[in-house]
């Protein structure tokens, strides 16, 4: 009998793992939703520009950003279809050109209706990247607004994804230092230098946040570079093509093969 069990006991194990692990891969297999892409398709502009076969792999990004990440709403009744697919696009967007990098240690996704009271530091929030609980927080209406006006260089959803994925290469897990280090010692050698500036009043070209720290810097850069890059480029080229190198991704290059 106890045999018996011995040689059972291991196949029923194996058997259930294989079957939990088959639901895993088939839920994270299954294309995005009609309605989901739809979305994209309605509001998205950086995935509207895209070629059809840039198209699926995006869709195929944001389904698994979705897929990996719990949606919470704070002071809202629900977290909406629209939310989570434009969150998701940002992300996407900003990481396009990397391999595979769904910020993974930021698990959890708070939607706030509107600015928020942070008790951390006793302000109010428009959004707010906290690594210690690996979150991301987000005014909606904050970041809707930066998709009304899409050559502002202000974009809530970009800038809070740039936050993440600044932290994300730093942080000990799976994906780190996926961004290259060379570039970045020589990003941080010229933002060092435009921080400078832009606090002295000799640089205007980003918004005066970005002369803050290096963070806000990097997070206004991702701004500029994918909702003004032609002036980015001709403003400060250097930092445009590192940018472009670090992101594996040029936007100029979207821009023109959709005017092809
Ligand atoms: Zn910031």
């Amino acid at each position: 009998m106890l045999t018996y069990i011995s040689v059972i006991a291991p196949i029923f194990i194996l058997l259930v793992l294989s079957l939990s692990i088959a639901k895993d891969i088939f839920y994270f297999l299954r294309p995005l939703p009609c309605e989901y892409r739809k979305i994209l398709e309605n509001y998205f502009l950086y995935y509207q520009r895209l070629s059809p076969e840039k198209k699926l792999d995006f869709e195929r990004r944001v389904n698994r950003f979705i897929r990996l990440k719990h949606f919470i709403p704070r002071n809202l009744e629900k977290i909406s279809d629209e939310m989570k697919v434009l969150v998701s696009a940002s992300a996407v967007q900003l990481t396009f050109g990397l391999n595979e990098i769904y910020l993974t240690h930021f698990d959890r996704i708070l939607i706030y209706p509107n600015s928020y009271y942070s008790t951390v530091n006793r302000r109010y929030h428009k959004g707010e990247v906290n690594p210690r609980w690996g979150t991301i927080a987000l005014s909606w209406k904050d970041f809707l607004e930066g998709f009304e006006h899409p050559t502002s260089a202000i974009n809530l959803g970009l800038h809070e994804m740039a936050h993440a994925l600044h932290l994300e290469d730093k942080i000990v897990n799976r994906s780190r230092s996926f961004l290259n280090e060379k570039l970045l010692d020589a990003y941080k050698e010229l933002s060092t230098k435009t921080i400078e500036k832009i606090r002295n009043d000799e640089d205007n070209f980003f918004r005066k946040y970005a002369g803050q720290n290096e963070e806000e810097f990097f997070a206004v850069s991702v701004e500029t570079f994918f909702e003004k890059p032609e002036e980015f480029l001709a403003n400060h080229p250097k930092l445009y093509h590192i940018m472009a190198g670090l992101l594996q991704q040029d936007p100029l290059e979207v821009y023109m093969s959709v005017a092809a």
